[in-house]
């Protein structure tokens, strides 16, 4: 049976960061390249996660994976496969990570032994493939459980955890309980803050790093305003282009079309002219898009003249999110619910993952389009969309939890 899958990596020269960083941090960095150079010289550097598009693990990995290579680092990145009851699984542990109960189900020996099953045969592979000289850095609830298998291979493992809770309550330490016999042999643990780092680790065996954006990924690359709208228009989110060509620059550096359409749930596509909230998330409860529908439909529409748009990937393309299907539909279902004169300014759009540098750019001019940007998680490890939306000098409203706050 297959299990793990390679995903290629792009290669991106990190000398493009002297644009945007000022002389003294680029100097800095330059060092950090030079240092990371010497000690990585020779070791291949594993990463795994659970799936190579959708949600913001994938979306940093392309990056930091390619420049990672452009600086002479042998970095990789496979992804874990698993059936639909590891995924369901995994989601549960995932949103009682941040403190919610998901689905409500167990983390019991049932379950413990559903997550050891799927997981074995990517251990097999993976610690057939590694060398002691390697590093293996693993990320998330999905990968824990392949820490066992790779110890005595003698690879240094890290794991790192980009979800977290402010204040730790029951459900969050039912999925630490669930997931520390695994995690504790790791030789170093990486939390996005500090607050998120577990009781019962070790914390000399502890890093905090906090997520990051690409300035020049084609999510957050600079595009015209006549490339916005040309992009909008080319994806079905809004009527009017301007006539300019909806073109955005790959990573490989090709310029390169916007051909696929978004399924947008509206009464009417938006004209290109009208002020424009937008919320950028998959379909998660704790990304509460009804919330966002209600506070737009209560707080906002009767105050203004803004229309909301809150875009999500298209629900069949995240593979680690089963939760998203069913998330859509709620949503469009209180769409349906909602008063006729809101219910024409609320645009719900299911964005094509077919190309994700596509997808990307769609973003990107959503965000740029943004008169308001808003993330109202309910809880939130980091929230790149947040730093995506600064990076645009776009004004932000969002939740004050988790990595938001940062
Ligand atoms: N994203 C995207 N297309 C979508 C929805 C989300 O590219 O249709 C991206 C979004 O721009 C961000 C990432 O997915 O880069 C989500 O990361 P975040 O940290 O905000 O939340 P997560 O999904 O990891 O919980």
């Amino acid at each position: 049976m297959a299990s793990l899958t390679s995903v290629p990596i792009s290669t991106l020269e990190f000398e493009r960061f002297s644009t945007v960083l000022p002389p003294d941090t680029y100097g800095a960095f330059l060092e950090a390249v030079a240092r990371s150079r010497q000690v990585l010289d020779g070791r291949r550097i594993w990463n795994v996660n659970s799936t190579a598009r959708g949600g913001g693990v994938a979306e940093m990995l392309i990056s930091l994976l390619a420049y990672a290579r452009g600086a002479g680092v042998d970095a990789r990145w496979e992804v874990v496969a698993g059936n639909p009851e590891f995924f369901a699984l995994t989601k549960r542990i995932h949103n009682c990570l941040h403190g919610a109960p998901g689905d409500g189900g167990d983390l019991g020996e049932t379950e413990r032994r559903t997550y050891e099953d799927a997981l074995a045969p990517n251990a097999d592979e993976l610690a057939e493939r590694v060398d002691p000289s390697d590093v293996v850095i693993l990320h998330d609830p999905q990968t824990a459980g392949l820490i066992p298998r790779l110890k005595p291979t003698g690879v240094p493992i890290i794991w790192r955890c980009h979800v977290g809770l402010d204040m730790p309550n029951d459900l969050s330490r039912k999925a630490w309980r669930f997931l520390i016999p695994y995690v504790e042999q790791a030789d170093l643990h990486i939390f996005s803050r500090r607050v998120f780092a577990w009781e019962g680790l070790d914390e000399t065996a502890r890093a905090i790093v906090a997520p990051s954006i690409d300035a020049f990924s084609p999510k957050n690359q600079e595009l015209s305003d006549d490339a916005v709208s040309a992009i909008l228009a080319a994806a079905g989110l809004s009527q009017n282009g301007d006539g300019a060509e909806p073109t955005f620059l790959r990573e490989s550096g090709e310029r390169e079309r916007v051909r696929r359409r978004a399924e947008v749930f509206e009464e009417e596509p938006l004209r290109g002219d009208e002020p424009i909230v937008v919320q950028v998330s998959r379909w998660d409860r704790l990304k509460d898009p009804l919330g966002v529908i209600d506070g737009f439909a209560q707080h906002i529409a009767p105050r203004s003249d803004a229309h909301l748009v809150y875009a999500g990937p298209a629900v069949a393309a995240v593979s680690d999110d089963p939760e998203g299907k069913e998330v859509l539909a709620e949503a469009r279902g209180r769409w349906t619910e909602l008063p006729d004169d809101v219910r024409g300014r609320v645009h719900l759009a299911a964005l094509p993952m077919d190309d994700p540098e596509e997808n990307a750019a769609i973003v990107n001019a959503l965000q740029r389009r943004a008169a308001v940007v808003v993330q109202k998680s309910i809880a939130e490890g980091f929230g790149l969309t947040v730093a995506e939306a600064m990076w645009k000098g776009r004004p932000v409203v969002a939740s004050r939890i988790g990595g938001i706050q940062d």
